[in-house]
């Protein structure tokens, strides 16, 4: 049996935190989408600091896809 390559991806969308925003970011990690996240935050929603409740939004959509290999 033979599977394609894929890795396993972080996948964020930002319009499930914030409603209307069509930002989507992936990454390696949670760490790494929250990075990311917090950098579109301060620049596009004028965040200069993510609260800890959108932090924890932003977690709990966090999701996992895989992604081909390429
Ligand atoms: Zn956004």
């Amino acid at each position: 049996m033979s599977l394609m390559p894929a890795r396993a991806l972080k996948s964020f969308a930002c319009g499930d935190v914030v409603p209307g925003c069509t930002r989507t970011f992936r990454g390696g990690d949670d760490a790494e989408i929250l990075a990311l996240v917090a950098a579109h935050a301060a620049a596009d929603h004028g965040l200069a600091e993510v609260p800890a409740a959108v932090v924890d939004a932003v977690r709990a959509n966090i999701t996992t896809v895989l992604a081909p290999v390429g």
